[in-house]
């Protein structure tokens, strides 16, 4: 795996928690899976799928960002991936969290965040979920119906609301429009009902949707989030707070990056006294984290040739690998992603000769429900076999979070490491982190 040879140091994360479960048969550094196949017929955890999450590369993503958008404060979108070191390395690195439940407020205040630096951005929240944050101080809370107006003058009177806006969300893979978002008509409605509550408004935000392809659409919402700024005056509010939402996608963060700068210059040129924020997910944690998973079954339906002429699309031979839809897989369902096996590696050896003949392939997960399938159709070489490994990269976003043990199959633990350029300085980072942590 991409990193995954450099450190799995368990002294990384002095005085945390011991969730380093270092992979027993699987070592990181050099002949990482050569021990594989023997191995998995003596120890049951030895052919566990696991994750590698590469902290360096977390901390790159957060050098990129403050790089491209020093203007912009991130929280860190928790429902991401709330991967415990992933978080604390955030709070290390100063950004802020934006938390969905109750559980997500809790996760980050217990490590020590202050509840300031965490924003409640569910427009709907359960009226004992809104009593909790209040007492816990978390403050800040987006809305975008009248209904939870009312529920946070009973519950947290003290809040400092934000209204969330609707913004173009069909050039984004995971649309959010049709379930949240106040269309701009129903703006000046909605603060002047926050008013008559006697409700503190105090600023706008947006998402254009998760997996956004084309990020000029920032450029519209940046436009609307405008217009909702001028309704607050309006209605009598002077805000202070425009909230970016999420939608980064790695390969095109520049070029958003660019268009929300453009987009803030031109229609927020005089923001002094406006804090801009943003609550990328995707974006820290999608390369972060690989997966490999352990054949655990195969089968050659087409293993005779004439057989192969007759169905010459389908797959002449599935692989079964210990993690599926249900598990770290069920991206391919909630998230619309695809993903693409590799081998990692296969008998004896770590690097697959490129003359390995390939053939027609596809992958399912362990359990039994058929609809577990990871990859319908893909090129793999045909000598794989039971015990091989296969690798799929880009894992870290909405995968593991959403996880579930349908069948009795665990969810797939992570290994840590710190690759490549910043290793040093993550572990400086979390170290620190600790230390203050303790009190040191
Ligand atoms: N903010 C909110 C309110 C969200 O619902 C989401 C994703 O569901 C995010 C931020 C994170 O979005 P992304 O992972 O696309 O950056």
């Amino acid at each position: 795996l991409p990193g995954a040879n450099t450190n799995v140091d368990e002294n990384i994360f002095p005085s945390l928690p011991p969730l380093l479960h270092g992979h027993p048969k699987v070592h990181l550094r050099n002949g990482v899976m050569n021990a594989s196949r023997s191995a998995a017929n003596h120890d049951p955890d030895a052919e566990k799928a696991f994750f590698v999450a590469d902290l360096g590369q977390v901390y790159r993503q957060h050098l990129r960002w403050q790089a491209c958008l020093p203007e912009i404060q991130p929280f860190y979108a928790v429902k991401c991936n709330p991967d415990p070191y992933v978080v604390r390395l955030l709070a290390a690195l100063g950004t802020g969290f934006d938390c969905a439940s109750n559980g997500e407020i809790n996760q980050i205040l217990e490590i020590g965040v202050d509840p300031t630096r965490i924003i409640y951005a569910n427009p709907c929240k359960a009226v004992s979920f809104v009593r909790n944050a209040g007492k816990l101080g978390v403050d800040t809370m987006t809305f975008d119906n009248a209904d939870e107006l009312y529920k946070i003058s009973r519950a947290h009177p003290g809040a400092q609301l934000v209204v969330r806006i609707l913004a173009d969300d069909s050039k984004s893979i995971c649309a959010f429009n049709i379930k949240f978002g106040a269309p701009l008509a129903v703006v000046p409605g909605l603060l002047a009902k926050a008013k008559e509550l006697n409700l503190d408004v105090v600023g706008v935000s947006f998402h254009v949707g998760s997996g956004c392809y084309d990020p000029s659409v920032y450029t519209d919402a940046v436009m609307r989030a405008r217009t909702a700024f001028d309704m607050g005056t309006e209605a009598g509010y002077h805000f202070s707070l425009l909230d970016v939402g999420g939608g980064f996608e790695d390969a095109l963060f520049e070029q958003a990056a660019t268009y929300l700068t453009d987009a803030i210059a031109t229609y927020f040129p005089d923001r002094r006294g406006i804090k801009i924020i943003a609550e990328p997910g995707r974006f820290y944690v999608s390369k972060a984290f690989s997966l490999a998973a352990n054949i655990i079954a195969r089968r050659a339906p087409l293993a005779e040739a004439s057989a192969r002429e007759e169905h010459p699309d389908q797959p002449s031979i599935m692989y079964y690998i210990n993690d599926g839809v249900y598990g770290a897989f069920n991206c391919i369902l909630f998230d619309h992603q695809t993903v693409h096996p590799y081998v990692l590696a296969m008998g004896s050896s770590f690097h697959v000769a490129a003359s390995e003949p390939v053939t027609n392939s596809s992958v399912w997960g362990p359990t039994c429900d058929s609809i577990d399938c990871v990859c319908p159709a893909t090129q793999l070489p045909g000598a794989l076999r039971v015990g091989d490994w296969l690798g799929f990269d880009n894992m870290g976003a909405y995968t593991v979070c959403a996880a579930s043990q349908f069948n009795g199959f665990e969810v797939s633990n992570v290994v840590y490491t710190t690759g490549g350029f910043g290793a040093s300085e993550v572990r400086r980072v979390l170290a620190k982190f600790a230390a203050d942590a303790h009190g040191l």
